[in-house]
């Protein structure tokens, strides 16, 4: 087994690896643990993940080893961007040593999403391992909502703390996503602008998403995003800006006044399935083409029967070769109708 080789030969990183309908893969997310603090009910309802709920045990979980071969295989095919998530990724122990192999691939960044508990502890760290940009889930500043959305009782205040020490340790400008939810967040939206308004820093407010099968979603508790530009403008004035790439997830907006960037990410609204040139990666190693997968492919298992990196090498190309994902697209096109079916919990594939 060659681990140390070559990952690819050089005509297969010459020949740009595209899917069936010729989107490449550039951002690979790799979810580093399936546990969590929070139990946030559009992702993790207490009433699935509670004490009884199985997680994975250690052994099933990819070595940072492992990780950092698949990612480095998957640099040689294209991926410029290693986004670490989970559950909470801060959870796992000595994140920081992950980064470190991961900075150390070249060509590609190392960005994290975090519900930021953890984060003023562990930013120095993160940030002198190579860790380039973050990116902070914080829904509501109000304490009661965001209180019972993380359904833990955690207060605000340590996030806020998490974002001001990860942007002196240089992990700035900081994104902070918030997923709106009718009825439950959206009165809180206009303060969270505010409070980031005339800072670095770039708030991106995101539809509540129908992933997984236990978050009891429902079309009724999305609101559009065109709603929220214009709920936003009329108390900030805003103008669009154009994306930075293509296949950027959030549309971009600039306060009229000078004061900064917020986004939106429509995800159920206005699809982007077009450009999607995301793959992810479970904790136990599966490899998912599509958030809405219904099956991945067992990378663990391949790592651990030994297959070289060649062997690696040509299954992530069969893999995504045949990709023909676009399930956010079809959903759209479908209205209310799609049949119900299976689908992998965000908490595991880590969004
Ligand atoms: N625990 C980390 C966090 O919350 O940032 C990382 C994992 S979490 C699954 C990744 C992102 O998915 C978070 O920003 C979260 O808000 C988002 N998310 C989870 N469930 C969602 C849903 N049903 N709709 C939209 N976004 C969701
Ligand atoms: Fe945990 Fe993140 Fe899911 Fe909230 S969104 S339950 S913080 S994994
Ligand atoms: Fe990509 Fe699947 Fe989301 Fe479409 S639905 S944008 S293919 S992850």
């Amino acid at each position: 087994m060659s681990t140390t080789g070559p990952a690819a030969h050089i005509d297969d990183i010459d020949e740009p690896m595209v899917d069936s309908f010729g989107r490449p893969l550039r951002d690979l997310r790799i979810s580093v643990t399936d546990r969590c603090n929070f139990r946030c009910q559009y992702c993790m309802p207490k009433e699935v993940f509670g004490p009884a709920f199985a997680f994975l045990p250690r052994d099933a979980i990819l070595t940072f080893e492992e990780i950092a071969r698949i990612a480095r295989i998957t640099a040689e095919l294209g991926v410029r961007k290693f986004r670490l998530t989970g559950g909470e990724p801060l959870l796992r122990a000595e994140l920081h040593k992950l980064i470190e192999q991961l900075h150390a691939i070249p060509g590609a960044e190392v960005a994290l999403t975090t519900n930021a508990t953890l984060l003023a502890s562990q930013a120095e760290q993160l940030a002198a391992a190579g860790l380039d940009r973050v990116t902070v889930s914080l829904d509501s500043l109000d304490d009661e909502v965001f209180r019972s959305m993380n359904d833990m009782n955690f207060p605000v205040a340590p996030v806020l703390e998490g974002i001001e020490v990860a942007t002196a340790a240089g992990l700035g400008p900081i994104k902070v996503n918030a997923v709106v939810r009718k009825g439950v967040n959206d009165q809180t939206l206009v303060d969270l602008a505010r409070h980031f308004r005339g800072t670095e820093h770039i708030v991106r407010f995101i539809e509540f998403m129908d992933v997984g099968s236990t978050n009891g979603w429902r079309l009724d508790e999305v609101i559009p995003s065109s709603e929220l530009v214009g709920l936003i403008d009329a108390e900030f004035p805003l103008e669009p800006v154009d994306a930075n790439y293509t296949g950027e997830v959030a549309r971009r907006y600039r306060y009229r006044d000078g004061a900064g960037e917020i986004g939106f990410i429509s995800s159920v609204t206005q699809p982007f399935c077009g450009a999607c040139s995301r793959a992810r990666i479970s904790a136990e190693g599966q490899l998912f083409t599509c958030l809405f997968a219904t099956e991945g492919t067992d990378l663990r298992a391949a790592l651990r029967e030994g297959a070289s990196d060649e062997d690696l090498t040509a299954l992530l190309r069969r893999v995504w070769g045949i990709r023909d994902d676009r399930y956010s697209a079809l959903r759209s096109e479908a209205t209310e109708d799609l049949p119900e079916r299976p689908k992998i919990e965000m908490s595991y594939i880590g969004g």
